[in-house]
């Protein structure tokens, strides 16, 4: 988008509030009752899953280096991803890409990466939707990183059941061959950050990942807005 055009938007629409919806001044992405309550990532972080070391759900070698989030799925941000995805709540992404890109610095301060690579959907699913809500964070988090955002390179071949309402298990076996790579070079000896909107197992990133390293990628981390706690049973409705 270009600066001029946002400018415009936003002299068109009150900014608000990317969790609860309220207006807040132009300056702000969150209104004060919502940035109490942010169910941010804090303390001890597990440097693989991502999640606090007391919900740390490490199970087996992952094809990826590390996973990292700003928050936990539950209670406004639920709430907030929740009309992003779903009801073109499209304007809540810069306040989520600003999240995100913050994480990015903290936990991958050390690192350089080449591609911002977001976790594909089928042609299908955003034709159904009428956007892609993971490129659109991906494309903003590119932006404020000063990476390139590359939406050529991986791809979703087939529909797969929804992630969240179906057991590990399943979800193991439910992503094989989901994903695809048709030009490996584009990404040999490249370093990725692959970027979704909600993590829940972490087999979507990994099966990803598994086709970006088979390609040859140097590097691969995870970026989510949010990851579920894997403890808690998952009462989402989607
Ligand atoms: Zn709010
Ligand atoms: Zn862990």
């Amino acid at each position: 988008m270009t600066v001029f055009f946002k400018a415009l938007l936003k002299s068109l629409f009150p900014q608000r509030c990317a969790y609860c919806g309220k207006v807040v001044s132009a300056d702000e992405y969150a209104c004060g009752d919502c940035r109490k309550i942010l169910p941010r990532i804090e303390g001890e972080i597990c440097s693989r899953c991502g999640r606090a070391k007391k919900e740390c759900s490490c199970n087996g070698e992952k094809y990826f280096l590390s996973q990292a989030a700003p928050f936990c799925y539950e209670g406004v941000v639920r709430r907030g991803l929740h009309v992003f995805k779903f009801r073109n709540g499209r304007q809540n992404s810069e306040a989520y890409c600003y999240e995100m890109a913050e994480t990015v610095r903290q936990r991958y301060a050390d690192k350089k990466f080449d591609y911002i690579v977001p976790v594909p959907m089928t042609k299908k699913s955003v034709r159904r939707r009428g956007y892609n809500q993971v490129e659109i964070l991906a494309e903003g988090l590119a932006e404020l990183l000063g990476a390139e955002f590359r939406n050529d390179i991986l791809f979703k071949i087939y529909e797969t059941e929804k992630q969240h309402g179906i057991s590990y298990i399943l979800r193991k076996g439910n992503l094989t061959g989901v994903f695809d790579v048709p030009e490996p070079e584009k990404v040999r000896g490249k370093s990725v950050l692959l970027c979704d909107d909600i993590s829940t197992s972490g087999e979507t990133f990994n099966e990803c990942a598994k086709m970006l390293w088979l390609a040859d990628a140097s590097e691969i981390c995870c970026i989510s807005l949010a990851l579920t706690n894997p403890r808690k049973k998952n009462k989402s409705k989607k």
